[in-house]
């Protein structure tokens, strides 16, 4: 029989090894079993009809429409850096999920939104059977304290708050939302902060695993000038032509480097929670 594993649940393509590529590191290392879940990693059937949202996002990912073959890709990389195990579940993207009458159930934005009734009646109960399964080989499910308020992420950390125990449950902190939504919130109210300190090889384990997500990084740690740039379009197209394009990918990836190796030594490693037993 296989051996129990630290089992990490990212909603997205990306955000456990963001948020967590140290600590899984540093399991891998001590020997422990790792796997890190995706959730959402399906492509759009090429049927169905794309919205606002899913366009918007489509045209800064690159334009592809089977981005999320690519993603999955850049996944399977990333996690074979820190040496962990790749699960890829299968769920769409909320930017393509649609209700019966096939009407988008989210149009305009994604985050600070309540969770679609649709989503709640179909989404998070078809993750809860999916995670029951995976829960035999677990030993500790460690999943998103929903920094950010993504309703992918609400949904993910539903679900598993309904199939796991306390003692269980670890949860993370999303990285780089963390970032943008300062340290006074209230998402970690009444739970207990596990500080992990992280060796130089395991920041660079995480650094290097992140480096893989090529297709997400311009989009997730912008240069101020492709900010302005991206405004600039996007009220006067007119001026398009002379606006300068977005800096070379890596200039974002060592933007990103630069960013991450900050926080970690801000923080002081990465910072986990846990509920008082
Ligand atoms: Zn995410």
């Amino acid at each position: 029989m296989d051996q129990a594993a630290y089992l990490f649940i990212s909603p997205h393509l990306d955000d456990a090894v963001f948020s967590c590529g140290g600590f899984i590191r540093q399991l891998v290392l001590s020997g422990s079993r790792v796997i890190v879940a995706t959730v959402v990693t399906a492509d759009a059937p090429d049927e169905l009809p794309l919205g606002w949202l899913a366009k918007r996002n489509l045209r800064s990912w690159g334009n592809q429409r089977h981005i999320f073959a690519l993603r999955c890709a850049e996944d399977l990389a990333a996690v074979r850096h820190l040496g962990a195990e790749t699960l890829h579940l299968g769920f769409l993207d909320c930017i393509y999920r649609r209700d019966a009458q096939q009407l988008p159930l989210y149009t305009r934005r994604v985050i600070n939104v309540p969770l679609h009734p649709y989503d709640l009646q179909f989404f998070q109960p078809a993750l809860e059977t999916r995670l029951r399964e995976l829960l035999v080989q677990a030993i500790k499910v460690v999943c998103p304290l929903t920094i950010g308020n993504h309703v992918d992420h609400l949904l993910v950390r539903q679900a598993v708050e309904a199939v796991t125990t306390a003692r269980q449950r670890i949860y993370y902190e999303e990285f780089p939302y963390i970032l943008r939504t300062g340290k006074h919130h209230t998402k970690w109210v009444n739970l207990s902060q596990q500080m992990i300190r992280l060796q130089p090889a395991e920041i660079e384990a995480r650094l290097l695993a992140s480096t893989s997500y090529r297709s997400q990084i311009p989009g997730l740690f912008p240069a101020p000038l492709d900010v302005w740039c991206e405004i600039m379009r996007a009220y006067l197209p007119v001026l398009d032509r002379y606006v300068p394009a977005e800096h070379p990918l890596w200039h974002s990836i060592k933007r990103m480097q630069t960013i991450t190796r900050r926080h970690i030594d801000r923080v002081g490693g990465e910072r986990y929670w846990t509920q008082p037993l």
